[in-house]
């Protein structure tokens, strides 16, 4: 260990009881969001010099107004900055900043820590039966992140790399032909609130990001005579922001705070789309059901208007009902997030003939996302329920692996060895992770 990862691990072990109500943070995981945030900061991660599949913008689910990067390939946005953001561009701003901190390898490294931090699906029942199924103590430990996530609150970058982000952001974004007015206009708007607030608040962009009058009088000079300054915003990706937003604030929100926001007398797409998360969330599943029937009226084959559909009646009881909407949803958008939605239902029909459907959607679903919990936990219910319990062995090594519970992959691993055929691809399987996990579980008992 170098000086300064021991220094680090000491800095970490002594916020590890103050950062306790970041541990409360977790990931927000939506099909439609995550396909939204890849498309407004794919040409900024281009001109970063990065493949847009190597990087991901991701969310927390925390009110503060923040956005960091952790884990070198990923830029994190709390749920707090979307809500307070007014439209994509001022979005776009702050992800090129944050981009900028990545290309400049201003990464917080604190590699070998591993502190759990959920998953959450934007579902709410599913949530809740995933934790009571063992299946969302999910950890970030898949994704390398972990304890950054508490970290980011506490490490700002210094000035210099801040003015460096800066100027890098500013060049992403004229190389991908965007204005940088979002992004001065939401720095003038965090600028007002700190002043409003008198001191910065603890986790707010403001304080790992301290905004100086001098910063933005430097952007604006650099915005105002770039080419793409007078860009018009982009409609559809804006109208694709708008929904995003409703749909996370009437998820993260209490309920009457969304129904304020989104009054019954809004008939927009984003007020429907809100108060469907506001309705389901106060289990009123029948008004929430009319108001994701109002989406289908204005736009029957939307996958995500079928996905809430089919969420809501596999929420509230009705899982037979949700397989049809869920079903065209996953053929029109290839999106695992919702396929494992579709295996839940599936399965939850307990109908014997829809199991091998459910299999074969959750297969396709782990080929293209193996790092969803949720998705192995599904796949091993099926292996279980037709007896084959070495495959539900290694389900669960894959499981357990992937939330950082060593020991219980190790076992798990163990028992999928004893019953499947030496040399196949399932058995080479069981044995890497069985590897892994005891190298990670001795590592463990040696650093105590
Ligand atoms: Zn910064």
């Amino acid at each position: 260990m170098t000086r300064w990862l021991r220094l680090a691990a000491l800095l970490l072990g002594s916020l590890m009881l103050m950062a306790r109500p970041a541990l409360a943070q977790s990931i927000l995981r939506d099909a439609e969001t995550e396909a939204f945030m890849a498309d407004m900061s794919g040409d900024l991660v281009k001109a970063a010099g990065m493949q847009p599949r190597n990087v991901q913008v991701m969310v927390i689910n925390d009110p503060e107004i923040n956005a960091f990067v952790a884990g070198g390939q990923y830029v994190w946005v709390h749920s707090g900055l979307i809500a307070q953001a007014d439209n994509v561009n001022q979005l776009q701003g702050v992800v090129a900043h944050e981009l900028g901190h990545i290309e400049g390898g201003h990464v917080i490294r604190t590699d070998g820590i591993k502190e759990a931090t959920s998953i959450t699906l934007l579902s709410l029942v599913l949530g809740a039966a995933a934790i009571a199924a063992g299946g969302a103590e999910a950890g970030m430990g898949i994704m390398g992140l972990g304890q950054q996530v508490g970290m980011s609150k506490y490490l700002a970058f210094s000035r210099a790399q801040e003015s460096s982000a800066d100027l890098a952001g500013a060049r992403y974004l004229s190389a991908a032909h965007l204005s940088g007015k979002g992004s001065l206009e939401f720095f003038k708007k965090l600028q007002n609130q700190e002043y409003r607030l008198a001191i910065p608040q603890e986790n707010s962009y403001g304080r790992t990001h301290p905004l100086s009058g001098e910063r933005i009088n430097v952007l604006r000079e650099v915005y105002t005579v770039d080419p793409a300054w007078d860009t018009p915003p982009n409609p559809q990706l804006e109208a694709r922001f708008e929904r995003i937003k409703a749909k996370l604030i009437g998820f993260v929100s209490e309920p009457q705070q969304t129904l304020l926001k989104y009054p019954e007398s809004d008939r927009s797409i984003p007020a429907h789309y809100a108060r469907a998360y506001a309705w389901h969330k106060s289990a009123y599943p029948e008004r929430a059901l009319s108001e994701a029937d109002a989406l289908l009226t204005a736009a029957p084959h939307d996958p995500y208007f079928l996905e809430l559909k089919g969420q809501i009646l596999l929420e509230s009881g009705r899982p037979g009902e949700a397989i049809q909407p869920l079903r065209e949803a996953v053929a029109k958008t290839q999106q695992p997030l919702i396929a494992v939605l579709l295996g839940h239902a599936l399965i939850a029909t307990e109908d014997e003939k829809n199991y091998a459907e459910a299999e074969t959607v959750l297969r396709n679903a782990i080929a293209r996302d193996r790092e969803n919990p949720f998705a192995w936990y599904q796949l091993g219910v099926v292996y279980e329920h037709r007896g084959d319990t070495p495959r539900a062995a290694l389900a669960s090594a894959e499981r357990f692996s992937m939330i950082g519970q060593d020991s219980m992959a190790l076992r798990s691993a163990d028992a999928a060895m004893q019953g499947l055929k030496p040399g196949t691809v399932d058995y080479l399987r069981a044995q890497d992770i069985a590897m892994v996990s005891r190298a990670a579980v001795e590592q463990k008992r040696k650093r105590r």
